[in-house]
This record gives structure tokens, sequence and C-alpha cells, in this order.
């Protein structure tokens, strides 16, 4: 943990929120300019192309990514000796390429890193495996990526920061030894409110609720699991909700139809899924009549195997780029490309991916699968895997399968640090290191297993 986390979680609340402001105020220099509005302008520009139009553009920006990374990464420089590149002209000769797994770039992630000039911005990830991961992104690619996710905001007639917005997220806005029951704080710079996702118990909801009330977003958006725990209550309760949002936008989780009609029927408006991801994969977004487009300005989906595992190639990842990347998620993918909805690309079935994971604290929360990979962001790249095991609410077992090179002891600290700020001062973490963490018969690795709900 750094000072600025310590010396924000001794200041009063006030003081946080206008910390927590700053930081958004810094967060929107960086993500808001001239290239964002320019590639706005482009979307919607886009929106409107016919379909082959879109496949020739898809084709173009893919020869010109691989040989980007060709030049610019070591990693596939070497990947790809041998291969003659001008033989791929598009999505069809994307095979003639090796496949890339998340081993692969973990263990040479700086070779991976291609050698730009830009400014860049790293981020954390911590992935379905636990195996954690920083990622490099230049500033132009976090401006493409938040303009493809305001842009698809906006279809659906929200504004980004001209709107007020909810979000349930994974940052520790909340001191664990917080006694009052405000738990959430205000970023100004884009007119949200973040509301910790740590704190959902009981005995809180109900605070919660009344917050929303006051605050009347015309937006939700974050975890899915979150937000349908709110839902969950208001309806249990038979609480009244003193606004009507615009639209509910669930990130990171994987949805369920159930989840979506509860959000649907007490917050009284749509849901609308999307795909990204922090590691930087391209977008699938769902439209106004309930289906999910590729977006395919951003990247290439290819289906993997049978399973419906996919493989990625995502053009907003000049930092680390990512060409057929394995990333661990499943898709079917559709063979349509034509929708009611007026806007032609192709298509994706269905998402069904992660499965709705999580562990208790003592207090009862469930921490989703999300908090808890998340836990193991800040060692870089030196966990291979991870398996928490849950036998009793109040205590998690951490079997860690680490790189011996690259993991130091005090590894075990920041993990500990960060789970208290997760999980609260009454859950124990004990961490065990491990030579090598087993996979069940069916072959799936689970980075989760709740003993506690059977
Ligand atoms: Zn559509």
């Amino acid at each position: 943990m750094g000072l600025i986390e310590k010396i924000y979680d001794k200041s009063p609340i006030f003081l946080q929120n206008i910390m927590v402001s700053l930081k958004g105020f810094l967060n929107n220099k960086s993500r808001y300019g001239k290239e964002y509005y320019k590639y706005r302008l482009f979307l919607e520009d886009f929106d409107n192309w016919s379909f082959e139009k879109k496949k020739e553009y898809q084709d173009t920006e893919l020869v010109k990514f691989i040989k980007f990374a060709y030049y610019k990464s070591p990693f596939y420089r070497e990947l790809y000796k041998g291969i003659d590149l001008s033989e791929i002209n598009g999505v069809e000769d994307l095979k003639l390429l090796p496949i890339v797994d998340k081993e692969m770039l973990r263990s040479n992630i700086k070779n991976v890193f291609s050698e730009v000039h830009e400014a860049c911005v790293e981020s954390h990830t911590g992935g379905t495996t636990g195996k954690s991961l920083v990622v490099r992104m230049t500033n132009i690619d976090s401006m493409h990526r938040m303009a493809m996710l305001d842009h698809f905001k906006k279809r659906h007639g929200f504004e980004h920061r001209k709107m007020r917005r909810v979000t349930f997220n994974g940052k520790h806005i909340i001191p664990p030894s917080q006694k009052s029951k405000c738990f959430w704080r205000y970023n100004r710079a884009c007119k949200q409110l973040i509301m910790s996702s740590f704190h959902l118990s009981e005995e809180n909801l109900g605070f919660y609720v009344n917050k929303l009330n006051r605050f009347k977003p015309h937006a939700i958006d974050g975890f899915f699991s979150s937000m349908c725990d709110v839902a969950n209550y208001i309806e249990r309760k038979g609480l009244k909700l003193d606004f009507l949002p615009i639209a509910i936008f669930p990130t990171s989780e994987t949805i369920t139809e159930e989840g979506r009609e509860l959000l649907e029927r007490v917050f009284g408006c749509k849901v609308y899924d999307q795909y990204a991801s922090s590691e930087g994969a391209p977008f699938v977004t769902e439209c106004k009549c309930g289906k999910l487009h590729i977006e395919m300005q951003t990247g290439v989906f290819e289906q993997f195997d049978d399973s419906n595992e996919i493989l990625i190639t995502s053009f907003s990842t000049h930092g680390t780029p990512l060409i057929r990347y394995r990333i661990g998620d499943k898709m079917s993918l559709s063979k349509i490309n034509e929708c009611t909805c007026g806007i032609s690309s192709l298509m994706v079935d269905s998402i069904s991916g992660r499965k709705q994971d999580f562990l208790y604290n003592a207090e009862g929360v469930k921490i989703n699968a999300g908090n808890v990979s998340n836990l193991f962001k800040n060692v870089p790249n030196a966990i291979i895997r991870v398996q928490l095991v849950q036998n009793v609410k109040n205590e998690v077992f951490a079997y860690l399968e680490i790189d011996k090179e690259k993991y130091k002891n005090e590894y075990d600290d920041i993990i500990k640090k960060e789970f208290e700020h997760t999980f609260g001062v009454n859950t124990k973490i004990f961490i065990h290191h491990v030579d090598k963490l087993n996979r069940e018969n069916s072959g799936k690795f689970r980075m989760i297993v709740n003993n506690v709900v059977g």
C-alpha cells in the first residue's frame, strides 16, 4: 500500500471526497484529450457503415496492427520468426499465426511491451485464474477505449460526465477502520458516486438505498452482482425508489437472466451488457434490440475450440499487443450480421464466461470473483496461479503457485493488506506457497473453492 493510500485512509470523509475528485480530474486529463473527441466522431460515423465496408476496415487495421507488433515488440518479433507476414491480408489469414496464452505473456511480459515513445499507463489485472499481470496501455489507446465505452452508453441515451451515475466497483474507497455508515465517495470530475462493493451486508443495505434515492442517478454501472444484491434487498423489503434511471450498464461479470430481470423489474429500466477486459480486449456491446454486436473497429474475435473459448486480437493494445490471445473467456459467435437496430456487424449469440464465484467475509458479505482476483494485482507478474479455499465465513486459505525468481517475501504482506481492505478486519487470511496447484478432474481450474455454500 502506498503513502497516498495511507494518508487517504487517515483523512476525514470530506477530504477523501476531495481526493477522489482530484484523482478523477487527473484521470480525465489523460482520458479526454483531442484524440478522444476525434474518435467519438469516427465511431458515430462508423455505426452507419455497411457490413462490407466494416469488414474491409477490420482487415486493414489487423494487417497494420500485426506489423506494428512485429516491429515494436521483441516478443512478437521472436514469435513470428520464419512466418511470411506478407501472406496475411486479413482476418481469414490469422490462423497462420501462433496462439498466445496467459503464461506466455506473464513470463515474457517485459519483451511483450512494445518499444513506443508515447506516454503509457500501467493497468494491473488479476484475471480469472488469479494470475497477476501488468499491462501497459498507451494514452491514445486508453482514449479510444474510453470513447468506445462512452459511445456505447450514448447510443442508449446516457452521456458520460454530463449525467449522474452510480458505480459499484472494486476500489478501496472505505478505510477498514471506518465506523460511519457512509459507504460511498463522490467523484465530482465525472458526476460519479462510487459505492463500495465490500459493505453490502444486510444491516448496511438500507443505507445504500437511502443514498441512491437522494442521489438519483441517471445510470448505474459496475459490478453486476453488487447491483443484484441491492435490487434484491429493495424487492424483499418492498422499498420505493424516487428515481428512474435511463439504463444500467454492468461490467466485469457475466450477467445472468434472473439477475437481468430482477434489475429491470426493480429499477424500471433496461440493462445493457458489454464485454471488454482490463487487459484490453476488443468490445462487444448490447444494442437496443437486446442483441450483442462485435465492435469490429476495436479488434477480432475467433472461436478457439468447441467449448466456445475465444481468441482475441485487440487494436487498442499498442502498449502490450494482444494477437490471437487466449483470454480465457467463452462466447458463441453468431453467423448473422444484420440487426433490426440498424447497425450491421459481426455478432455474438451469448457470452458464457465466468461463473458467479464468490467468497464470504466474516459479516456475510459476498466478495465477488473480480474483487477476489484483485487481491493479487499489486504483486506484478509474480504469481502463476492462486486458489482460495473457504470452509468457514471468517477464514480464507490462499494457496499460491508463485514464480520463485520474481516473488519477494514482502508480497505476502501486500496481499494481506489488500485482503484486509477487501474483507475487513474480522476475516483472516492464511497464505501458503505451493509447488503446483491441481486442476479439477474436468481439467478446469477453480480460483475460488467456497465450501460454505457447498
Ligand atoms: Zn442490434
